[in-house]
Order: C-alpha cells, then structure tokens, then sequence
C-alpha cells in the first residue's frame, strides 16, 4: 500500500485568486524539502480536455509530452517543479462522465441506476488517487477548479470529504485560498467574504485545515485571531498571501508565512526539512538584476489576453534571467499590421515572434512581420503557425510564387507549401485529433538549432494539424530557406532557418512547453540573446 499523502486546494470568494501558483509554490517547497510531488488539476467543465476551447475561453491550452491538450496550470507546474505532467494531471467534469457514461454502455452497472453519488464521485476519486497509486509520489496535490459554491464543483467537493473520511484527515487536508478585500473608502480588509465562503464549505461537511488569504495590504493580528475564530482554522494556518511583483516569488513568501510547514505539520510528516531553495533564489536574483534591456515584439491574434500566450511569456522570462537581461515584451495584434504602418509599429523592436495560432484572422499581418524582419535582419522566432507563415512569406516574396499559402487558409491555393497532414486528412472530429505531443527531431550540425540544443537529437512537444509541404523542399533550399531539423522517421521538417540572417528559426513544434526555470529553453536563450547583439 502507499503512504500517499493528499492536499486539496479549492478557492473561494473570487475565481482567478492564483489557485495553480499557490499550489506549484506549496509544492516546489515540499519537493525541496525532499518530497517527491505531483499537482493535478480538476477542471469543473463539460469539455472533456481544453483543446476545443477558445483561448479567449480559458487562455493557453497546454501540452504534455503525452499528448494530453490540458489546463495552463499545468504549465505553471512544470516550469515550479522541473518535472514533466501527463494526461493524469488534468481531469475534467466531462473526462469523468464520458467515462462513467461508456461504462453505462457496456453494462458494467448492470440492473442499478447510475448517479452522481457514488458513480460519479468514485470516479473523481479513481482519477485522484490513480497518482498515488504509481507509487513515485510522497505527495499529491489536487486543485479544484472554480470556486466553491459553484454548481459545477459540487461533486469534487463532495468527492474531496469522503476521501478525507476513506483516508484518514491526517492524509488528506484541505486549503482554501481566499481573498480578503481591502475598502478603500473604510481604510479596512474585510473577512466576511471568507467566512461565507468557508460556512459554504462546511455545508458540504469541509472544514478547510489551512486558510490561504490574498490580500493587497498585509493581514494583522487582529484579521489573523477574527478569521481562526470565525473559520475553525487554528491561528498558525491562516497564511498571508500578498500580492507579489513577479509569481517566482511566491514559494518564498509562502516560505515565509510558513505554508509548507503548517502542512507537513498537519499531514504528521516530519517538518524539521528547510527546503532548499539555492537555485531557486540565483534565478529570482538574475531575474530582478538585469544588465540590459531588449524589446521584443510578440506578434499575436489574442494578445489582449495575457494567459492566451502564458508559457511564450513565462519562457521569455526564464531566458532573459539566464542572459541577465530584461526582456520588455511588446504585445502586437497581427490584424493591427499592415503593409503601410508595418515600419512605424515594428521599428523600436529587437526582436520578432510570431505566435502559433489557427485560422486565417490575423494571418496578413503575421506574414508582413515576417518579411519586416527577414528584410531588415530582426531575429525572428517563428512558433508553430509563425513558422508555417515565415515559409508562406518566403515562398510568395522571395520564390515569386503567387497566392502560396497554407491550406488551412486556402483550400485552392496554386501553392500549398504548407498543408494538411497525410493522417489528418481522413479524421473529421476535432477533440484531441491534432499531431499532438512529444516527437523526436534530428538536428543538422551546422544550424542555429544546434548552436543552441548542443545536441543532434531533441524530443520537442506538438500540437497542430498542417505541416511544411516537401514537395517545395527543393525549391526553397536553392533559394535559400533552409531546413535544418526533421523527424527521423516520417521526414516531416521541424526546423527552418536561413543561415544568411542574423537569426532567423522557426520551428513547427511548441518550445515554450519545455522551459522551466531552472531549464530555459535554449532556443529561447538563443533568440533573446541574439536580440541584444541586434540591438547594439
Ligand atoms: N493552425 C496550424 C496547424 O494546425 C498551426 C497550429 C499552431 O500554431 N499550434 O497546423
């Protein structure tokens, strides 16, 4: 039997309280304390992964190296942890009952009516302690999504007290995170949002064992003493969690409100352990102590929304810490950029992303900014769709050949330099049927990929449907558009690069699924560096 311990985060009073970064904080402390730690995500939707949705929905979807199209917190996990995540880590309402719902099919509950308690709640449970059960984890942390009170996350929360019973309280425990409200106009934080929120808790037979409060002003004693008493949470475990300048500081701050202690202490595991945190504080020290400055463009049809791009903006972070430089990163609306103002909008940049993304919006200006760097030697970092533009841009602007284009956004183009996928072209639904996950690609030596990877062999994560057409291979190589990555076993190029430019790659895969901060990505450190050289 294993000795897994369980955590429970939900949150209450407010959505978007940073549930996901108080969890990966809590756990990088634990596993820097010796514990071995996974974090798993429940979403409370219908969707059965977030690969349908709209990143103006629910922001980036994220990709695990086994193919799993999951929530962006599972990002953040990674990046805190170092340690790669899978389809276990995220589970959403619709996963469960298309999975309750197919074993109603084949007559596995056979003569009984099937219902939300115990088949619904047992599957919770199933996915929940499927992590324990490998073994690998001292530790699993499971956040809720939503807020309770919600509809929606009724049967996690009902799912969360019988394991809390099945368990044992010692190795189940709950934290709520919280928001505690501060009226300007009162010159007063205000608790009464969080005891509503933890008697709602309690109606489902909850008691939270932690209370995690984020506040924009610090919490006194007196908040401290008010909400133990009103909450049933002992003094010692109402922890303070202020706003911070940068998410990389919050273990520390949780550290230091001593969040991992109070937890350890609770779950009766020994919590004498100080979490080494050495490399952790050298990044979040060359992070806030930059030599220099670059300014990059990120070229984007979501830019309104922060969380739609989050691991290219987190990555961009971890390799300007790496290069001690601050990297201010410029978001452009791809349909803002025309042919005319292109020069005005693009001419205090260092640098040039463009961004992955599906459909023909935006498309224009992404293949102007790519020509405006090609041109004028602007490093450029071409992502997944921003690669399939830099070869549309090249074949019409410097191969002549007219109207070239991606059949995604033209069915008829004379061109297809970029098309649909062999084995896509038979698949008609659209949940989970990309390229999706880890592939392997073989590196040329003499590139600016390997002068990065220092390596001739990568694994790098996908997620996208059309791909470069080898039948303009020829054609583009002579001109000079090289490829200088592809898959060993299907030939499918990866890497584009033209090696008289400064530097100039795109890459069909997704690179910013793979930094972390104590592992930037190298392609990322290559490029924000290069951009400084541009620069000066
Ligand atoms: N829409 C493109 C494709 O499906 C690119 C996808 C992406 O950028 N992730 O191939």
């Amino acid at each position: 039997m294993s000795n897994t311990k369980y955590i429970f985060v939900t949150g209450g009073v407010t959505s978007s309280l940073g549930k996901g970064i108080i969890a990966a904080s809590l756990a990088k402390l634990l596993q820097s304390s010796g514990f071995s730690v996974t974090i798993q995500k429940l979403d409370p939707y219908i969707n059965v992964d977030p690969g349908t949705l709209n990143p103006y929905e629910h922001g980036e979807c994220f990709v695990t190296n086994d193919g799993a199209e999951t929530d962006l917190d599972l990002g953040h996990y990674e990046r805190f942890l170092n340690i790669p995540t899978s389809q276990a880590n995220n589970v959403t309402t619709g996963r469960i009952y298309q999975t309750v719902i197919n074993k109603e099919r084949k007559g596995d509950y056979l003569g009984k009516t099937v219902q939300i308690i115990p088949h619904i709640t047992n599957e919770i449970k199933r996915r929940i302690k499927i992590l324990g059960q490998t073994g690998d984890y001292d530790i699993v942390i499971t956040e809720i999504g939503g807020t309770v009170g919600d509809i929606e996350s009724l049967p996690y929360i009902e799912t969360v007290r019988q394991l809390q019973w099945d368990l044992g309280k010692e190795n189940a425990i709950v934290i709520h995170l919280t928001l505690i409200p501060y009226l300007a106009a009162a010159k007063e934080l205000k608790t009464k949002p969080t005891q509503h929120s933890v008697k709602e808790l309690m109606q489902s037979g909850i008691s939270p064992d932690v209370l995690v409060c984020r506040t924009e002003h610090h919490i006194n004693d007196k908040i401290r003493r008010k909400l133990a008493l009103f909450c049933n949470v002992r003094q010692d475990a109402i922890i303070e969690s202020i706003d911070a300048d940068t998410i990389y500081d919050v273990p520390i701050l949780m550290q230091k409100e001593g969040l991992d202690k109070v937890v350890l202490d609770r779950l009766n595991l020994s919590a004498s352990r100080t979490p080494k945190l050495d490399k952790w504080n050298d990044f979040l020290k060359k992070f806030k102590n930059p030599k220099n400055t670059v300014e990059i463009g990120l070229i984007g049809k979501y830019v309104e929304l922060q969380d739609a791009y989050k691991s290219i903006l987190e990555s961009i972070g971890h390799a300007g810490a790496q290069n001690a430089i601050k990297v201010n990163v410029h978001s452009i609306h791809s349909e803002d950029i025309s042919h005319k103002n292109i020069s005005e909008i693009l001419k205090n940049l260092d640098g040039l992303i463009v961004a992955p993304g599906f459909g023909e919006r935006g498309i224009s200006g992404k293949i102007e900014a790519v020509r405006f760097a090609r041109e004028n030697n602007i490093p450029f970092f071409g992502i997944c769709l921003g690669m399939q533009m830099a070869v549309i841009e090249y074949a019409r602007n410097v191969l002549d050949l007219d109207k070239a284009n991606s059949t995604e956004m033209d069915e008829i183009t004379p061109f297809p330099v970029i098309d649909l996928m062999e084995d896509q072209k038979e698949i008609t639904n659209k949940g989970g049927t990309m390229r999706l996950g880890a592939w392997e690609c073989k590196i040329d030596k003499d590139s600016k990929a390997y002068e990065a990877y220092q390596s001739e062999l990568i694994s790098e994560r996908h997620r996208h449907r059309y791909e470069f057409n080898n039948d303009y291979l020829e054609q583009l190589t002579n001109e000079g558009l090289r490829s200088t990555g592809v898959n060993p076993d299907t030939g499918l190029v990866e890497i584009i690069e033209i090696p008289t430019h400064p530097w100039f790659v795109g890459v069909q895969y997704h690179p910013e699924y793979k930094s972390t901060v104590l592992d930037p990505h190298p392609l990322f450190v290559a490029f924000v560096k290069a951009s400084l050289e541009n620069k000066k």
